[in-house]
């Protein structure tokens, strides 16, 4: 038997949940089952895996309101949880809309007239998929979609702080039996997940860098693609040319929408120095329309925070700061409401790079802001970090393009925040510790779980020029 994990809510601090992680043997015996089930999946053709799917999604809009309410104990927060849920649901039109042509095979002449190329792909048999807290329904869903189009079976195993999602989802699930027999969600926390990549054939894992390191050590050793998603620091560069209004909008949006807990959050924001006092005065103005999610979940709009270890790390980092010679504007503390931890909007100048808040990934709202004098001190500022995920300019368009091909971040935005939240066509890559592999977003994702196999045909019956036997 393992040990029962029991869970926290994040608004009152009660542990009012437990899962029981599936005893190693047993998930072991569940991936065979999965990839044998996977056989007549890819069987069932496009079409098949298609109504599969929107059988599913309309078994979902039934389960919907449980769903709501299982994603609000788990995370504390409405809009966002509804959000989450329409998002999810588009993202399986949207996939199912696109697969027809992504998955096409094709036929080619090639560079020798007597070789045709039948240029095909198949799928790989079992994916597994390792998700994190922040987004518990959209990140445990984001690559199952488009991995189960292409033909694979999967295997989800989301957090162990945020799983009350997987029961109403399962109800849905078991509604459409072809898709249940190659889709599982399993309940457990890092030892399930280090399991379930021992068994998978490709593994997608979204999550804090440390563990990502793991996983692809795992995934090295078997000798399976990983696919990493993982931490962030963004910067927002804001120049003279920029239009403030705009610019404190949207980075306060890109800041502290779901409470700062997003990877592509905006943790840093360069300002020009001549911009400097309008610009933070003008933040902290618009923070303070803020209000807490508290005491319910329609009171306002900064939910708390969902983990409980990174109330400790927000905290560390602005005692860091404040220690350092950062002066606080507005919020800066963690309150303890009813249980949950919370903290308001904040904005912190006079930072720097030898600060916590500057350097490491902070996970809440958090808006640190430093001046900068010239363009170049503030590209070198932004791509002073470990990670590269995304960015934001703030600028003219043409002052913003120059900037962004300078910025060392596999997504940029340009005059709004944090976009690729919201627009998932365009393909991207992770740059330095913010992850590894190919584009989660755009065409390139569903292909990331295809291998590509090239048949070679001969197409005449003579002797080909490179035998042993054309010598005269
Ligand atoms: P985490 O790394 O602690 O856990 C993520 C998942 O990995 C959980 O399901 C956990 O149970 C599992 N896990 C832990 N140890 C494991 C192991 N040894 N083998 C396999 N699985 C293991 O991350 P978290 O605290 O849940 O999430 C927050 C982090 O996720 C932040 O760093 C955030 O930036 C990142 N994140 C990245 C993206 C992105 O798209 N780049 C999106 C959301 C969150």
């Amino acid at each position: 038997m393992t040990k029962p994990i029991e869970v926290r809510n994040p608004r009152t601090g009660k542990f009012d949940y437990v899962i029981i992680p599936p005893p190693p043997r047993l998930l072991a015996q569940q991936c065979k089952r999965s990839r044998r089930a996977q056989v007549s999946w890819q069987k069932l053709g496009l079409e098949g895996r298609i109504e599969a799917l929107q059988q599913w999604k309309a078994a979902i809009v039934s389960e919907r309101d449980r769903l709501t309410e299982a994603l609000v104990n788990d995370t504390g927060r409405l809009s966002t949880s509804i959000l989450e849920i329409d998002s999810f649901l588009s993202s399986i039109d949207r996939w199912c809309r696109l697969a027809p042509e992504l998955l096409q095979d094709s036929a080619k002449n090639t560079a020798i007239p007597f070789i045709a190329l039948q240029q095909t792909s198949v799928p790989y048999p079992l994916v597994g998929i390792i998700s994190p807290w922040n987004f518990p329904l959209l990140l445990s869903t984001i690559d199952t979609i488009p991995a189960l189009l292409a033909g694979c079976a999967v295997i989800v195993k989301p957090s162990e702080i945020a799983p009350r999602f997987v029961a109403p989802m399962t109800t849905a699930l078991n509604a459409v039996p072809k898709l249940r027999d190659v889709l599982t969600f399993i309940e457990g926390a890092g030892a399930t997940g280090s399991i379930l990549i021992d068994n998978v054939d490709l593994v997608c894992f979204t999550g804090s860098v440390a563990t990502g390191r793991k996983v692809a050590e795992a995934a090295a050793k078997r000798f399976i693609p990983a696919f990493l998603e993982l931490g962030g620091k963004d910067p927002a560069i804001v120049l003279e040319s920029a239009n403030l209004e705009l610019a404190t909008s949207a980075i306060l949006w890109g800041s502290v929408v779901n409470t700062g807990q997003s990877c592509l959050s905006i943790e840093r924001i360069y300002v020009a120095e001549s911009i400097f006092e309008k610009f933070y005065h003008q933040l902290v103005a618009k923070a303070h329309r803020l209000g807490l999610a508290y005491p319910t979940v329609e009171s306002g709009e900064i939910g708390p925070i969902i983990a409980e270890r990174q109330a400790a790390i927000i905290s560390d980092h602005l005692l860091d700061a404040v220690e350092k010679g950062a002066v606080i504007h507005c919020g800066g503390v963690i309150e303890d409401l009813g249980g949950g931890w919370w903290c308001r909007p904040t904005v912190l100048t006079q930072v720097n790079h030898s600060m916590k808040v500057m350097t490491e990934e902070t996970f809440g709202p958090i808006m640190p802001i430093m001046p900068f004098s010239t363009v170049e001190e503030a590209v070198s500022l932004a791509n002073d970090s470990i990670y590269g995920l995304s960015a934001a300019v703030f600028a003219s368009e043409a002052e913003a393009l120059e900037i962004a091909q300078q910025i060392e971040a596999g997504a940029i935005s340009i005059n709004d925040a944090a976009l690729t939240a919201i627009m998932h066509e365009g393909e991207k890559n992770a740059f330095k510790f913010s992850g590894m592999g190919g584009s989660r977003m755009g065409a390139a994702a569903l292909k990331r779980f295809m291998r590509k196999k090239a048949i070679l045909i001969k197409t005449n019956a003579t002797n080909d020029p490179w035998w042993f036997d054309n010598e005269s």
